[in-house]
């Protein structure tokens, strides 16, 4: 395990920016801030708390990660009021509401809180606050799309948010307004130092497309997600076919799966018989952040084609390697790409549309390349690990403040 600091990101952000976290975070020194998610792995939210936990360290405060532990119907459920968060018509059984408030209760029995500020993570965890004194503020970090939610589940999931003293989401159009919390927006970020994003030598690079059976010599069209529906993999198979009536592509469909989403298997299922009389369709169910890195780096086009999104961590991965992105114009994805600057947005049932623009990049290098290059930049002076470090810092400082319940 790599143990980067701070000053290692001094080459990409500038010295100005290594300085004023080292400024702002000096009244956090020593402080204790435990975030709670349900996943190690898999994911943009385990994505970013193992880079920003380490290096918060590194500033001297005291920023811990704890994993709920779920049980195998836990995830199901979860994954549920995900769904229904999101939209989707569904009834959750009050023995269902038992598993999901008892998994907490017993999790707080032997997870100790004596930290100043906690930090909670989507829904798996969010009814945790109801199983502890609270003696300290609770922030809860929403990464998905409320905007639209199911009107039972969010009734049901709305009393637990009650209790915390600040919400946090990835855009403002999230956020649902009948929430009276106060409410922040912090835009999610990557770290362009890890495995996944960090800059790799192209023999290497072009070696390990290779071993997983890629072809170099065909322009390659990828999706990098996990095997959700929310994230349309049918949907890309169905542009990629209209596609190949023009260019002659492959296609990369590469997701993995995470612990806490047990759909997963399922999705990739119904993908792998709808790909079987299709030539040129690489699916692969697999965790590897060399292969991530290479497939967004190397692709031509990257796609993402979510009906629904939360913020869309792959589309800032791809941006940041200079790779032109078509995306759904949902959830957080405006934020990234800046329809015919930063790449192409399209309704995301717009199949023709998506088939079109991709074609126009991969017959038009210069625009290729030109999207690719303002993507990059758009990337490093907004969605960059220091800059959501910064944020977390002036907004843990101004909860303690505002709570007065630590002294800063
Ligand atoms: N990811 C990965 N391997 C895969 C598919 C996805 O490591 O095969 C990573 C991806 O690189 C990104 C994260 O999982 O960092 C997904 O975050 P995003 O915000 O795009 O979507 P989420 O899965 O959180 O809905």
């Amino acid at each position: 395990m790599d143990g980067r600091k701070i000053e290692d990101y001094r080459d990409i952000v500038g010295d100005k920016v290594i300085s004023v976290l080292f400024k702002e975070s000096t009244p956090l020194r020593g402080k204790r801030i435990l975030n709670v998610n349900s996943t190690y792995m898999g994911g943009g939210v385990a994505e970013m708390l193992w880079s920003i936990v380490p290096l918060m360290n590194d500033l001297g405060i005291e920023y811990g990660w704890r994993v709920i532990h779920g049980t195998a119907e836990f995830f199901p459920i979860t994954k549920k009021w995900h769904n229904a968060l999101q939209g989707e018509q569904i009834t959750v059984t009050d023995h269902e509401k038992n598993i999901y408030t008892g998994i907490n209760q017993l999790f707080s029995r032997f997870t100790h809180i004596k930290h100043d500020v906690m930090i909670v993570h989507d829904p798996q965890p969010l009814p945790l606050i109801s199983f502890y004194p609270k003696r300290q503020p609770w922030i809860w970090r929403c990464h998905i799309d409320l905007s639209e939610p199911n009107k039972e589940a969010w009734s049901y999931i709305k009393k637990f948010i009650l209790r915390y003293d600040n919400t946090v989401f990835s855009a403002d159009k999230f956020a649902q307004s009948d929430l009276p919390n106060d409410k922040s927006l912090i835009a999610p970020a990557i770290d362009p130092l890890t495995t996944k994003n960090m800059e790799m030598d192209e023999s290497r690079r072009k070696q390990v497309l290779e071993e997983h059976g890629i072809n170099l010599d065909r322009p390659i069209i990828s999706q990098v997600s996990r095997f959700d529906k929310w994230k349309d993999p049918l949907g890309v198979v169905e542009i990629f076919k209209k596609v190949k009536k023009t260019v002659d592509a492959q296609l990369v469909l590469l997701g993995a799966p995470a612990s806490d989403d047990p759909e997963c298997q399922q999705i990739f299922r119904e993908l792998k018989s709808k790909i079987k009389n299709l030539d040129d369709v690489r699916l692969i169910n697999k965790q590897s952040d060399l292969l991530v890195n290479s497939v967004q780096a190397q692709s031509d086009v990257v796609i993402q084609k979510s009906t629904r999104e939360g913020f869309g961590l792959t589309v800032t991965e791809a941006l940041w390697k200079g790779t032109p992105v078509v995306a759904s114009d949902v959830g957080g994805i405006p934020l990234q790409v800046i329809d015919g600057e930063t790449g192409f947005l399209l309704p995301p049932d717009d199949h023709e549309g998506f088939a079109r623009k991709i074609v126009e990049i991969i017959e038009d290098d210069d625009l290729g390349n030109e999207l690719g290059q303002k993507g990059k930049e758009h990337v490093r002076n907004n969605f960059l690990v220091t800059r959501l470090m910064l944020e977390w810092i002036q907004q843990i400082k101004a909860i303690l403040r505002s709570t007065k319940v630590g002294t800063i």
